[in-house]
């Protein structure tokens, strides 16, 4: 498909997939706009990239949907000078939507192939300001801490011990929390030392391993329950 008729169909995604749901933020917006998602999914579903679901990205993963994205990066409240980590890298788009509205964005992934790819599509777009790196997410990225903004994208029990130390005075960190049957969209802010949260809604992630995270018996036993 051309670039231009990918640009149609990103243009359309903004008006009806974000802006329409309530999403009126011009910087979020612009992000939306600019950011190429079909260079973040695999090529031969780069036709559905603009739809409005998730896709399928290889090790059982997934790039969430674009309204999911647009949702989460708002409620961080980013006004372009932060330093921002985000956990579950998967296909890179959201540290590139991030890295549109911050300074500075590291991003975190565990399985290296998809980290290796990230990391290329995101060198490749210009993204210098990104860091990706291979890792337990579940325990931060403690070299480059605190951070203004923490975006957990995968499914946690509780929200990781670590990252809530990672967070900076008067900082936001969104996760998902809940188990296999679905989660709901947590903000949590840190102010004066305390740490207080607010319930968004209802979502489903793919869980989060590592230390703080899922582990595979947890995750697995629902499952085969069925
Ligand atoms: N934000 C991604 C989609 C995330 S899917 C995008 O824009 O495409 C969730 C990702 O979290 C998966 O790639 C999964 O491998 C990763 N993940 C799960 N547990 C993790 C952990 N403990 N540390 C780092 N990455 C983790």
């Amino acid at each position: 498909m051309e670039e231009d008729k990918f640009r149609a169909l990103r243009e359309s995604m903004v008006a009806q997939q974000i802006e329409k749901r309530g999403l009126r933020n011009p910087r979020l917006l612009a992000a939306f706009r600019k950011v190429p998602r079909h260079a973040f999914v695999p090529a031969a579903l780069q036709y559905r990239a603009y739809d409005d679901g998730p896709l399928p990205i290889g090790k059982g993963q997934t790039i969430s949907q674009p309204y999911i994205v647009a949702l989460m990066t708002s409620l961080l409240a980013l006004e372009g000078h932060e330093r921002v980590l985000e956990i579950g890298t998967g296909s890179g788009y959201q540290a590139a939507i991030l890295a549109e509205m911050a300074q500075e964005v590291h991003t975190i992934e565990r399985h290296a192939p998809l980290a290796e790819r990230a990391a290329g599509t995101l060198a490749r777009l210009g993204y210098t300001q990104v860091h990706v790196h291979c890792a337990d997410g579940t325990l931060g990225w403690p070299q480059a801490a605190p951070y203004e903004g923490i975006l957990i994208t995968a499914a946690a029990a509780t929200a990781p011990k670590p990252l809530l130390e990672q967070l900076a005075e008067g900082g936001r960190l969104v996760v998902p929390v809940g188990d296999w049957m679905g989660q709901v969209l947590q903000v949590w802010t840190r102010e004066n030392g305390r740490y207080d949260f607010e319930s968004i809604i209802p979502v489903s992630f793919v869980p989060l391993r590592g230390k703080y995270g899922f582990s595979d018996e947890d995750w697995a036993r629902y499952e085969e329950d069925e």
